[in-house]
């Protein structure tokens, strides 16, 4: 690990001032993705910012039909809050599904946005619930921020503040998990809404993307039937040790198809 600055802000606005002001600063949150990276020299910044001690990124709270998450809470708190688990279990029981104790104890929903992993599971969860995610800049909608993989529509200097997830008729979300990490090889979430049926799907492709084949089939006919006929073209999927691109476009429909049968 290099030497850097440690800072401590009290606010979103002294540390989005850190983040601009330095040469090659980092926000670190849980620190689940950022440490090892250091620690293996795969990035060496200036500064590092910590967003632990500023108030208010922490925490579950329902606005309307909306359940705002801080973006400082972490997988552990999503999994537990009696509101997620009430209003959008699909979400709280994807949060306890992510890698281990540890990692669900420090390992936060902002730092797993940004990190932006195409086998991360809050990408399902924020796309197929057609969630917002709120910076101290702007607002921006969950299909517009994963943009590719490791990257999104974060700008230098843009800090995640909250996600808000509208509340859905009804969600569920179907993992198949590397044994080793606890990462998603495919993890589909549908989920029904007042605006349809979404279903998206993480660690098949390079970042997680929508089954418009397969909203179009379910909102006709919400049964497993009505999409097992639907395949996912391989081309595009993630081909590596873990697992080829025909497997993963196969157990994309696998998964969708458990994800209905346990409405
Ligand atoms: C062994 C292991 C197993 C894991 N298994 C899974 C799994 O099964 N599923 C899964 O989804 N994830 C898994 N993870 C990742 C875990 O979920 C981490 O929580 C996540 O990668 C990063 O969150 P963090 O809070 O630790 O962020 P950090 O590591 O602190 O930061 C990650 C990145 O996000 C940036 N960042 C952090 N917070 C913000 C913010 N508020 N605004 C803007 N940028 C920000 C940082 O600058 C950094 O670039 C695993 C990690 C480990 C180590």
């Amino acid at each position: 690990m290099e030497n850097f600055s440690y800072h401590t802000p009290s606010s979103v606005a002294d540390a989005a001032k850190l983040l601009e002001g330095a040469e090659d600063a980092k926000l670190i949150a849980g620190g689940m993705t950022l440490l090892p990276t250091l620690k293996q020299r795969l990035a060496a910044p200036s500064d590092l910012i910590d967003l632990a001690s500023v108030p208010g990124l922490k925490g579950v709270t329902r606005e309307g039909d909306e359940i705002v998450i801080g973006a400082m809470t972490t997988h552990a708190e999503v999994h537990e809050n009696a509101l997620v688990r009430e209003a959008i279990p699909g979400l709280a029981s994807l949060a306890g599904q992510i890698g281990d104790p540890a990692v669900r104890h420090r390992g936060t929903i902002g730092g797993s946005i940004s990190n932006a992993d195409p086998a991360a599971d809050y990408p399902a969860g924020l796309v197929g619930h057609g969630a917002t995610v709120v910076t101290n800049k702007r607002k921006i909608a969950a299909d517009d921020f994963f943009t590719g993989l490791f990257e999104t529509a974060l700008e230098t200097g843009e800090i995640v503040t909250s996600v808000r997830f509208p509340v859905p008729t009804w969600s569920a979300y179907q993992k198949l998990r590397h044994p080793a990490s606890g990462y998603a090889v495919v993890g589909v979430l549908v989920a029904q809404t007042k605006s349809g049926v979404r279903v998206a799907v993480t660690g098949a492709g390079p970042s997680v993307f929508r089954v418009a084949k397969m909203e179009e089939a379910l909102t006709r006919d919400f049964s497993a039937k009505a999409i097992e006929g639907i395949t996912i073209p391989a081309d595009e999927m993630n081909n590596d040790i873990h697992a080829s691109a025909a497997y993963r476009a196969h157990v994309v429909t696998v998964l969708a198809k458990r994800a209905v049968a346990a409405r």
